[in-house]
């Protein structure tokens, strides 16, 4: 049976240690459904429809990968489309505890949805969007924290 993953986040702009885990797990899977989480009582720095490019820039040699976003639950996102398995990227020990509690909650609200974590790439565990934000609109160098073919894109955003 065809297996197919589910990795959420606000991807707010999409980093090299996002693309780590999407890959690892598109090679683990037969289908990663990376799914952009549009949160209406926040407001993003880039647009859904720019993370949505950007992503779709970022995995475009990942023919097992797609892209959309989603509002709301994600538990109920995934009983929606019959999507039964949550991949997730661990970073730090600090990621743990909130990262438990989320995969306990989702599980209470759809009981058959699994959490799966991947340990992050010893050279991205440091990495967050909002690191990337930070430092490249302070004019910092995040030439070895995002995809090089949305790099252009993304400092020209952040440095509007
Ligand atoms: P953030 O805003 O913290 O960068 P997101 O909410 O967009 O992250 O994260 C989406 C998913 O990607 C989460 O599972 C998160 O743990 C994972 N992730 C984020 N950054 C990294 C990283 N540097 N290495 C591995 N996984 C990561």
């Amino acid at each position: 049976m065809s297996k197919t993953v589910i990795c959420p986040g606000s991807f707010d702009p999409v980093t090299l240690g996002h693309l780590d885990i999407i890959t690892r797990a598109s090679k683990m899977f037969d289908r990663v459904v990376v799914a952009v989480l549009v949160n209406s009582s926040k407001t993003p720095t880039f647009s859904t429809q720019e993370r949505i490019e950007l992503l779709n820039a970022a995995v475009g040699d990942l023919p097992n990968v797609e892209i959309v976003s989603f509002e709301g639950l994600l538990a109920e996102y995934c009983k929606t489309c019959g999507i039964s398995t949550i991949v997730k990227g661990l970073r730090a020990v600090s990621d743990f505890e909130y990262e438990f509690q989320m995969a306990i909650a989702n599980k209470k609200l759809n009981p058959g949805l699994e959490t799966i974590f991947l340990t992050a790439d010893a050279d991205s565990t440091f990495l967050s969007s909002s690191m990337v934000r930070e430092i490249c609109s302070m004019g910092g160098d995040i030439s070895n924290f995002v995809p090089a073919c949305v790099h252009d894109r993304i400092v020209a955003k952040l440095r509007k």
